[in-house]
């Protein structure tokens, strides 16, 4: 069997939303879109059900999913509908909707729905994707409760730049959403992970981790509560060829990298279409055998190659980390001029093996 696999800790996962609620002493949506984040939506979830506030998602298929593996509880779907057909599941399977758009708005308004649904009204406060303009906000929070089919409403906004801790547009976008709901008594959302994890000032009643979860920082730089996450998936395999080159040789596809000194290079079962990236240049870190080393030349396909030379016990059928508790997957998308979620949404192929539930 190909010895590529990621292993995924839940009680790492655990112990991070935990922190998001410790650190806020708010209420936490767990952020479980995109297959959570590549690490498998219902199997994160069962492993959060217990203690977690409820669940939020992109869309209503992956909210089916959860409900279809047994996840009860709060499910927000962070784009609404985005056909007004999805209304009755809303309301039969219970989900939470986010409205972000006046079509979306006036599509509840016209419909009849056999009970009231729970709506999180989303705010444009400028980061200009989605959310409703600040002066419509107050007129489509009231055609809301006046449409009859919306039982309770919160108050919700996202922050663009707020992993960049030293940028004054968070504070900007506060006062933006402050000033659009005053006179409004409901609860209120704002933060993402690098707003739970860095900027302690911003109130919320409800928080949406999602990269933390994973035990991957957001940030670009050292944060303390940061340091405090646990990386939740591990992704390992094995070498499975080793060779002995001397100085001048090229490895892999391109020749991109050639041997300047006797050189061991030990290739291992993984490459791009397992996810890793294939941008990763020579250099990017590696742990084998527990010891640090590095990739050289390009990540093909299936393989990938890395440096033995100062790793002496390493040899046919050692252990490779890619990322995990030792290699941060945050310093991989970084040296692949990426970032951690994308490269943990784009894990495939590989198995999953979970522990810790
Ligand atoms: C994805 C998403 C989140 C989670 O963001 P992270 O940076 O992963 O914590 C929170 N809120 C909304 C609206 C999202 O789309």
């Amino acid at each position: 069997m190909r010895p590529a696999r990621a292993l995924i800790d839940l009680q790492a996962l655990r112990h991070n939303y935990q922190l998001a609620r410790e650190v806020t002493g708010a209420k936490a949506l767990a952020v479980i879109k995109a297959d959570a984040y590549g690490h498998g939506a219902v199997r994160c979830a069962e492993a959060l059900q217990d203690m977690a506030d409820g669940f939020a998602v992109a869309c209503i298929e992956e909210a089916l999913e959860l409900r279809a593996g047994g996840i009860r509880g709060p499910i927000l779907l962070l784009e609404g509908f985005f056909e007004a057909d999805e209304l009755p599941l809303i309301v039969e399977h219970d989900f939470w909707c986010v409205v972000h758009s006046l079509w979306q708005l006036e599509a509840l308004e016209k419909a009849s729905l056999s009970q009231p649904i729970t709506v999180w009204l989303k705010l444009d406060s400028g980061m200009h994707r989605v959310g409703l303009h600040p002066a419509d906000y107050q007129a489509a929070y009231r055609r809301l409760l006046a449409s009859g089919n919306v039982a309770k409403i919160v108050l919700m906004s996202h922050f663009a730049r707020a992993d960049e801790l030293h940028d004054p547009s968070s504070t900007e976008q506060l006062a933006i959403f402050d000033k659009a709901r005053q006179g409004l008594v409901a609860q209120i959302s704002l933060r993402n992970s690098p707003a739970v994890l860095g900027w302690p000032q911003i109130p919320s009643d409800w928080v949406r981790p999602g990269i933390m979860l994973y035990g991957a920082t957001p940030f670009d730089e050292p944060n303390a509560v940061a340091s405090r996450l646990q990386p939740v998936m591990t992704l390992e395999s094995k070498i499975i060829s080793v060779r002995e080159l001397p100085a001048g040789e090229p490895v892999g596809y391109g020749a991109r990298f050639v041997t300047t000194q006797p050189t061991r290079v030990g290739v291992v079962a993984m490459g791009y279409a397992d996810g890793y990236p294939r941008q990763a240049p020579t250099g990017t870190p590696v742990l084998v055998e527990g010891q640090r080393s590095q990739l050289v030349g390009r990540v093909s396909m299936d393989m990938l190659a890395v440096d033995l030379t100062h790793v002496p016990q390493a040899g046919l059928g050692s252990t490779v980390e890619l990322w995990g508790k030792h290699i941060l997957a945050s310093d991989v998308a970084k040296a692949a001029d990426t970032i951690p979620y994308q490269i943990f949404c784009n894990l495939r192929r590989v198995p999953r093996l979970y522990s810790g539930a």
